[in-house]
Parts: C-alpha cells; structure tokens; sequence
C-alpha cells in the first residue's frame, strides 16, 4: 500500500529499449576463439593470476602485461537456480537454469545450463562448456551435462 506522505509520481507504461556498445577491442580474442569452440581466457604474465572472463589489465597487480590461455571445457557445478519468472529480457525463453562452474584451472564461470532438469541437479556435478551461435550469429557459451 502507498503511503499517503510520498509525493506524486508519474509512472510511464512505455517500455524503454537500450543499447549499449561495450568497447571489446582489448577482450575480443575471447569471443573470436569462442566462435571457432575454443575457450579462452587472460593470464597475468607478471604474478600468473587467471581471470575469468578475460580481463585487459590485471585486477591482481594491476599490470597490463596480461596473455591468452585456453581453459579447458570440464568443469564442477558449484550452485545453480531455476529461473522460473524470466525478467523482460528473457521473456521469450522457457523457464531456465544458471550456474556457477568451476574449471580446472580454479576459475568460476556463470553460464545457462542447456537441457538440464533442475530436480535432477547436484552441486558436484560434471558438466561441460559448449560454444553456442544465437539467430543473429554472435557466439555464447552454455553448460551440458558432462
Ligand atoms: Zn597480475
């Protein structure tokens, strides 16, 4: 319920569509190397933090001086969530999960869990990252059951 003392507001039913242009110059090579299946990431060359997703500079040292390497797919569900209530964006989905994985390499990865029966899940789990190409042909990553 409204309280009485809050001032008018006007509230517009319109929806409102933004587009954002991310400068991907520096972290391109991740969505290059995705398209062709392969997943990489940065490493840092000075103190050999690796960061995930990739990262033009160092959030360790703060160094630039960072290189690519390639993770492998295998990872290890650490939690996920059933997103039943999909938010505007997703709204032409069926209902879907997110999870967090964990890579050999000791980093975390968020991603969708592609075909996966959320009562049938178990953190612990081994799953693996596939590359995925959306309608407009611009690459992303999923999990599957391993
Ligand atoms: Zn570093």
């Amino acid at each position: 319920m409204a309280a009485r003392d809050e001032p008018p507001t006007l509230h517009s039913k319109r929806s409102l569509n933004l587009r954002f242009n991310i400068p991907i110059s520096k972290t391109s090579r991740f969505w290059d190397s995705l398209a062709q299946g392969k997943f990489v990431t940065t490493k840092c060359a000075d103190c050999g933090k690796v960061s995930f997703p990739p990262q033009a500079d160092c959030p360790n040292c703060m160094g630039g001086n960072v290189e690519w390497v390639e993770l492998g797919t295998d990872a290890e569900l650490l939690t996920f969530t059933f997103v039943q209530i999909t938010p505007t964006s997703f709204v032409d989905h069926d209902p879907y999960v997110v999870a967090i994985g964990r890579l050999k390499e000791g980093v975390n990865v968020l991603a969708w869990i592609e075909g996966a029966d959320p009562a049938k899940l178990k953190p612990g789990e081994k799953l693996r990252i596939e590359s995925r190409k959306d309608p407009k042909g611009s690459a992303y990553y999923v999990f599957v059951k391993a």
